[in-house]
């Protein structure tokens, strides 16, 4: 290794070790801080993440990087990356192999994993991407966004509580602009939203998610159509009293099933879920209890415990540098959706574990079987708040989110017309009106944090999900089997060999390609969801 080489890794390892800090700071802001130390915890907060900017950002590490990418024999990779995938997507039809993924990492292929060059090319193009995306932001803008985000933040929470969008509007009128301004800042291959798409889904292009999602819609909504008409399922009992450290003893049973390691983690409340990487040996998940909702702790922690499985599964060699996390927020989605609702809302699983279930639970259950509840676990039912949806039509919740910020970037739609937008759109795509904008465009925290270009990768954890899935019963064909005997373990395994271990050295459409053999393709969520539902008896 050259000089250059190795003093970027040590700096790239005291920003890992900074953003750490900061997000162990954050955790104990969401589980355990006394209230009134809020004021200092984000001062705490904004210094650690201000010195890991700063060090980022010096003109040393730009020096470093053109030295030790020409050391590596890298200095081509970045305009193999830029030019890489441009005119392609754009050809219509099925979204399959003709779509932009596999084209886009094409340029950049790294070499194989026992070349003694993989490492340290998959470490600069990492690193190189991160400090390119932080070097081309003025400093002015990012002070001005953070400060308009933490105003508009406590703007949102206001309009949330009166029901009252003009709240609001103004703050996220300035937010949109400043959003342009950083997508020019950025530069982009196509249009704005690649830019800000980028940060979330490296790799992933607009034009691909509009493809891609156009599809989808066209399938699910004559899907939940055909299922709401048909379902009769009686999912009442959820409500019947849960005491907390009950449910707490069942949250820890099937984090354990899941192979989730107490050395290397732990289980807390919080008011939303999340999981959160304090090291390559701490990553720590939470889930809520609510007593009147007992599927909402069980599918909170299955579901956070898929994430805490992927950072856990990354190779130790990448502990404590770039690569050491997961590659981006849809693969992030597909490990944790995948255990939620693929693992987790399957019969299979629940005549395992409802016994032990019931054991905690006898008198609410008393009536129940392992069958009713794997049944109840799937209703569907076009609702109005996107994180209480069903697996069906949840990805509807997030394409009408697709559709309207990428009109608001475009500037095809203005700031003051999105909520009329927003419920003309939901009623087109799931035959509801929300009654109120609190219930609507009012909902969710993003857009108020400036995380425009987020929600796609919700959907997009679906798609590649399903897909991997598909994979995994190929080389795993009785995984149904092992599922209801309760070996979950196997499961663990092969995510880890084949996704988990890389953390991100591959991009999600290299990834996709490598495993599956192919790029994006959204049949294999559709073809899921209408097996799963005609054995459920209800297609
Ligand atoms: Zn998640």
């Amino acid at each position: 290794m050259s000089k250059a080489f190795e003093k970027l890794q040590q700096i790239d390892k005291e920003i890992i070790l900074l953003e750490h800090t900061s997000a162990l700071l954050q955790w104990d802001q969401e589980t355990g801080m006394p209230a009134l130390a809020i004021e200092e915890r984000s001062d705490q907060i904004a210094l650690v993440q201000g010195i890991a900017h700063d060090r980022m950002t010096s003109p040393e590490v730009g020096e470093l990087l053109g030295q030790a990418r020409s050391e590596v024999g890298l200095e081509s990779l970045e305009a193999e990356t830029s030019y890489a995938g441009s005119g392609s997507g754009t050809n219509g039809g099925e979204a399959g192999d003709e779509a932009g993924g596999a084209e886009v990492s094409k340029g950049a292929a790294l070499p194989p994993e026992n070349d003694p060059r993989f490492f340290s090319s998959a470490f600069l193009r990492v690193f190189g991407r991160n400090y390119e995306r932080e070097v081309k932001i003025p400093r002015r803008l990012v002070t001005e966004l953070a400060q308009t985000t933490s105003r508009a933040q406590a703007a949102w929470i206001d309009a949330r509580r009166a029901d009252d969008f003009s709240l609001f509007q103004p703050h996220l009128e300035k937010i949109v602009a400043l959003t342009l301004e950083k997508a020019e800042a950025l530069g982009y291959p196509e249009q704005p939203y690649d830019a800000l798409l980028d940060e979330f889904e490296p790799g992933m292009r607009t034009s691909q998610v509009e493809e891609v999602f156009a599809d989808l819609k066209t399938e699910l909504t004559p899907l939940v159509k055909r299922i709401t008409e048909s379902q009769r399922v009686d999912d009442s009992f959820r409500g019947r009293g849960y005491p907390a450290a009950g449910q707490r003893e069942f949250s820890l049973n099937l984090l354990r099933e899941m192979g989730y390691d107490f050395d290397r983690g732990r289980l807390d409340e919080s008011a939303h879920p999340f999981t959160t990487s304090l090291g390559g040996n701490d990553v720590r998940v939470t889930t809520r209890f609510h007593e009147d909702d007992l599927f909402s702790a069980i599918f909170g922690t299955i579901h956070e415990g898929g994430h805490g499985l992927y950072e856990l599964g990354i190779a130790p060699s990448y502990h404590g540098s770039s690569l050491g996390e997961g590659t981006s927020l849809g693969i992030h989605e597909s490990q944790s959706r995948t255990w939620e609702n693929l693992i987790g809302r399957s019969l299979p699983f629940w005549q395992h574990h409802f016994p032990g279930l019931k054991r905690i639970f006898p008198k609410q259950l008393e009536d129940i079987d392992a069958e009713d509840f794997g049944r109840a676990v799937n209703r569907v039912q076009p609702s109005l708040i996107r994180i209480e949806a069903d697996e069906v039509t949840y990805s509807l919740h997030v394409i009408l989110r697709f559709e309207l910020e990428l009109a608001l970037v475009n500037r095809n739609l203005e700031v003051k017309d999105l909520p009329e937008a927003w419920n003309d759109l939901m009623e087109q795509l799931l035959g509801i009106r929300p009654p109120s904008d609190a219930d609507g465009v009012l909902q969710d925290v993003h857009w108020s944090m400036g995380a425009i270009g987020y929600f796609p990768t919700y959907a997009l954890g679906n798609l590649f999900g399903a897909q991997f899935f598909n994979r995994l019963q190929q080389d795993i064909p009785d995984v149904d089997k092992r599922i209801g005997g309760g070996d979950l373990l196997s499961i663990r395994k092969w995510q880890q060999e084949h996704l988990h271990r890389h953390g991100a050295v591959y991009t999600a459409p290299e990834l996709l390609r490598r495993v599956t053999g192919e790029s994006l393709n959204p049949r294999y969520f559709i073809d899921y969801l209408e097996q799963k539902f005609s054995r459920l008896n209800v297609l």
